[in-house]
């Protein structure tokens, strides 16, 4: 199975209106992967594994790294969906319900997993990755709150890493052992992807290292590996962005010399490729961040590579 996420049709100044109205259109006109999302992890409960329930496929594949056979990680939204305007399913208040450890990102990205939890009367611990994460350095927004993103720098994905095995190592202590193992043997792998992204993006001439994007999930990883945003589609995904707000997008790809607009495979690409075509930047619909993809982007670690591949290729 591939990922296409195919154009609904050419952009064009002419079509901006129309694309505009597609960009919160609910149909992604992308379909990718299984219900549950993690490589290695199945849906369900197996006997004696530890049921983790996730709000995306990211972190179900870190606790599957983690946990390895010793765990179950089910992921509430299926690669592709959208993680900012999931609406639960009769299935998830079940899913929810069965877990022994609730893993959300938190800092506004899930929130409507906290209303899920509370519907389902779900009583396993609940662990919010991204809130007050030690070590970690935060983005404001222009709200003056933390973007949530964190992830999508490796050094707190790392972060994210070890709060879940010490999470399961809580729930299941007769295992702590194999879980820091777990977690010891992934963040090497982690550091290797951090130093081969820094290698990559260090290819990219440093003047065209930036970054414009459908909506604002790169920060962390911008600051962390010399990207500059220059801007984002949305301001946030369900909001439609004002003609205004398009056009001084289109102007400032324009003044900085952006090569390229990226979007992301969950959102529809109509409207990043009108943008994309009125100012002269080539387009990529294929990037992943809050949920992964098929194979080779089917982990979060292949999700990077495949990510930084796309971008190094659009930006050199
Ligand atoms: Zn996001």
């Amino acid at each position: 199975m591939t990922v296409r996420c195919r154009p609904q049709g050419h952009g064009s100044l002419l079509l901006l209106a129309g694309a505009l109205a597609l960009a919160v259109s609910a149909g992604t006109g992308c379909s990718t992967g299984s219900p549950t999302g993690a490589g290695a992890a199945g849906s369900g409960a197996s006997a004696g594994r530890i049921v983790v329930v996730t709000s995306t496929t990211v972190f179900a594949d870190m606790v599957a790294r983690v946990g390895g056979s010793l765990v179950d990680a089910v992921s509430l939204i299926p690669n592709g969906g959208d993680v900012h305007t999931f609406a639960p399913r009769p299935l998830d208040v079940e899913r929810i319900s069965a877990a022994r450890l609730i893993l959300m990102n938190g800092l506004g990205l899930d929130d409507w997993m906290t209303r899920l939890i509370s519907d389902a009367g779900a009583t396993a611990p609940v662990v919010r990755l991204a809130e007050d994460l030690p070590g970690a350095s935060y983005v404001l927004g222009e709200n003056g709150t933390p973007n949530p993103h964190l992830w999508l720098d490796v050094a707190n994905a790392q972060r994210y890493v070890a709060r879940i095995a010490d999470r399961l190592a809580q729930v299941d202590p007769a295992h702590a052992a194999d879980y820091a193992a777990g977690a010891t043997a992934y963040t090497g792998r982690l550091q290797a992807l951090d130093g081969w992204i820094r290698a990559r993006v260090a290819t990219i001439p440093p003047d065209g290292r930036l970054l414009v994007s459908f909506h604002d999930a790169f920060p962390y990883f911008a600051r962390a590996y010399g990207l500059e945003i220059v801007g984002t589609v949305v301001a946030a995904p369900g909001q439609e962005p004002g003609a205004g707000q398009v056009i001084a997008l289109i102007n400032a790809i324009r003044a900085a010399g952006v090569k390229a607009v990226f979007a992301e495979a969950q959102f529809n690409p109509a409207i990043a490729e009108a943008i994309a075509q009125e100012s002269g930047a080539q387009v990529v619909t294929d990037l992943y961040n809050d949920t992964l993809g098929n194979a080779p982007a089917d982990t979060y670690e292949g999700m990077m590579r495949w990510d930084v591949e796309r971008i190094v290729g659009a930006l050199s």
